[in-house]
């Protein structure tokens, strides 16, 4: 007999990023993300270059339990030199909610036979990763979800629902069970472009009425850091351009796909030309069709006012090489700097030694603030800054609800149980009509019903 549907959560508890949720019914299990955290813990052991050995990385991992001990889950290669010994797969699917390497990077280790769903740009951005980078998501049986088309596993339905979040095409569900329903938000806000996706997720899942929902957090708790909407960013970006008479430089997340359309835009209205790097223009190209994205999408080589910073290397990749005849160099900036505002990543700020732009030309940070005072890369950037007399503009919009648009998300939806996860404040919910329950990671928790 089935004892009915369970919650396990095995990441993401207490911590940001990391989230592995497993939605049981008898034998039927689905895993929902499957990435590292953005804990102190996994800092404290692996950073920078020091990263678990290709050759035994389930082993390394669970040496400080950074990855769930979890039998059926896991490839034959990814155990080699573990205690956990391969088995046939315990779970009949794994759903990403979206790209962001917190809810997908753990996928290379994963068992192929165990179909993993995904929205068609999220499989587009993974490929894209994979090849212009050093990330590997694995072969699997890869199955595309579409929006709304509910997908069978066994006695479990789930059902992929499109939310906003700063990367396009990311999934919150609804699973069904034969005893009861759980929702899951993934990462999502109500303040970027996509807003609307949001709020139709919200109506959907409230009409749902589901028993549990299992709702992210990042946000909730102390939340000093200053936060704009997309629409923001976009207003702040163009008053900043009006007034700047030469070369203007910005950097953005590499897959913040919205805010490289805002740039793009506010570079447009500016008469001037959004300048990525090749990796960014290999990202746009490998995207473009796909609908659900940012439109326009900028696309190297048929979008107006784009163009691509190709930086000088001994050698290329062959990823790279369809960007080398038009791209455009250091020299090429500097003479064009009234006309261009350079997207740039910390990591090539060498460059700025050959751009050399005016004392008082203005860096856009569009990320997140440093989380603490003693940030290495904070003092780097601003020692770089100094030295060039940049003057430092900080305009982003976070990927994340506030607490008080999370709060109106359970008072809309009011299952019986929520579990906050993807934070480190899950006791900061309160003063809601639903029993918030933290949870406790490898705890199963039976679905109750409202
Ligand atoms: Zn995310």
């Amino acid at each position: 007999m089935s004892k009915g549907p369970t919650i396990e959560f095995l990441g993401g508890v207490r911590e940001i990023g990391g989230n592995k949720i497993v939605v049981s019914e008898g034998d039927d299990r689905v895993l929902f993300d499957f990435g590292p955290s953005f804990s102190p813990r996994y800092e404290a052991f692996f950073y920078n270059f020091l990263q678990p050995r290709s050759t035994s990385p389930v082993k390394d991992l669970l040496e400080f339990d950074l990855i769930p001990r979890e039998p059926g889950l896991y490839s034959e290669e990814a155990l080699v030199g573990s205690d956990l010994p391969p088995e046939e797969p315990r779970f009949g699917a794994i759903f990403v909610s979206h790209a962001h390497y917190d809810h997908a990077g753990y996928l290379g280790y994963v068992d192929p036979r165990i179909p993993v769903h995904v929205g068609r740009g999220t499989r587009r951005l993974l490929e894209a990763i994979e090849e212009s980078g050093y990330r590997g998501y694995g072969a699997h049986d890869w199955r595309i979800a579409h929006d709304g088309v509910p997908v069978r596993v066994g006695a479990l339905e789930v059902v992929p629902l499109p939310v906003d979040h700063s990367i396009p095409w990311a999934y919150g569900f609804l699973v069904r069970t034969p005893n009861g329903t759980v929702a899951y938000t993934g990462d999502f806000r109500r303040h970027g472009p996509r807003a609307g996706l949001t709020d139709r997720f919200v109506e959907l899942v409230a009409a749902e009425r589901p028993d549990a929902l299992i709702i992210e957090g990042t946000r909730a708790g102390p939340d000093a850091r200053r936060n704009l909407s997309e629409a923001g960013v976009r207003a702040g970006v163009d008053r900043l351009l009006e007034k700047t008479p030469d070369l203007a430089v910005a950097s953005a997340y590499p897959r913040d796909i919205d805010r490289l359309s805002t740039l793009h835009q506010a570079a447009v209205r500016a008469g001037r030309d959004l300048v990525v790097s090749m990796k960014t223009a290999h990202l746009l190209t490998r995207i473009q069709g796909v609908p659900g994205g940012p439109d326009p999408l900028p696309v190297p080589g048929s979008s107006p006012n784009l163009r691509v910073y190709a930086r000088a290397k001994k050698r290329y990749y062959a990823w790279e090489e369809p960007f080398l005849d038009d791209g455009v160099d250091a020299t090429w900036v500097r003479r064009h700097g009234a006309k261009c505002l350079l997207s740039l990543d910390l990591m090539h700020f060498a460059e700025l030694i050959d751009l050399r732009p005016p004392s008082n030309s203005p860096y856009i940070h569009s990320m997140s603030e440093p989380f603490s005072e003693d940030d290495v890369d904070d003092r780097v950037l601003h020692n770089w800054l100094e030295h060039f007399g940049l003057g430092y503009h900080q305009m982003h919009a976070s990927g994340h609800c506030s607490y008080p648009e999370l709060a109106e998300v359970i008072r809309t939806v009011a299952p019986k149980t929520v579990y906050p996860i993807h934070t480190e404040h899950p006791e900061a919910f309160h003063g809601l009509p639903s029993e918030v329950v933290p949870p406790e990671k490898g705890v199963p928790y039976p679905l109750r019903a409202r």
